[in-house]
């Protein structure tokens, strides 16, 4: 399933395919402010269900019971999620890009998300007893940080 995956349209994943494309990173589950032109900023501030060691969901099949407004991405919505950082599969399949080296289902490693300093593992503090104002002094850059990420080879220009 995996080497049909890489290059199969988001339209034509079946359920289980859908779910196999996420890599991991967790950076959707950060607090992200949009501005004035639309851009988005991240922080480094997660979900109070985030856990930051396994970068995982701590009750995922039941999120929505405890995060009213955890984001469900589907083929219709993926079209309207500018909130998803540059590295996510599903932004970068959208767009009709390739997945990247680091992906698991292209170098067979779950864990090389991490290696590779992509994720969010290890790198956020969760939202729990922060103030709004105090998530907003968070802004950080690297989730979708083009330096770091040109240097990989993520992105270009
Ligand atoms: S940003 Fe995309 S690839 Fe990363 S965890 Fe979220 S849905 Fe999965
Ligand atoms: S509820 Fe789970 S999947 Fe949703 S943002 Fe929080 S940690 Fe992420």
């Amino acid at each position: 399933m995996e080497k049909v995956l890489i290059n199969k349209p988001l339209k034509d994943l079946s359920p289980s395919e859908w779910e196999a494309l996420c890599d991991g990173c967790g950076k959707c589950c950060l607090h992200k402010f949009e501005d004035e032109d639309a851009k988005v900023h991240f922080t480094d501030v997660a979900c109070k269900l985030f856990n930051s060691n396994t970068c995982r969901c701590k009750k995922y099949k039941k999120r929505h019971e405890y995060v009213k407004d955890c984001l469900s991405l589907t083929k219709r919505s993926v079209a309207k999620m500018n909130c998803l950082p540059q590295t996510c599969a599903y932004r970068l399949r959208y767009e009709g890009k390739p997945l990247k080296w680091w992906h698991y289902l292209v170098c067979g490693d779950r864990q090389m998300v991490h290696k590779a300093g992509i994720s969010a593992r290890g790198r956020v503090i969760s939202e729990t007893g922060l103030s709004q104002e105090e998530i907003e002094d968070r802004i950080v850059s690297w989730p979708n940080h083009k330096k770091a990420l040109r240097k990989k080879g993520l992105v270009k220009g």
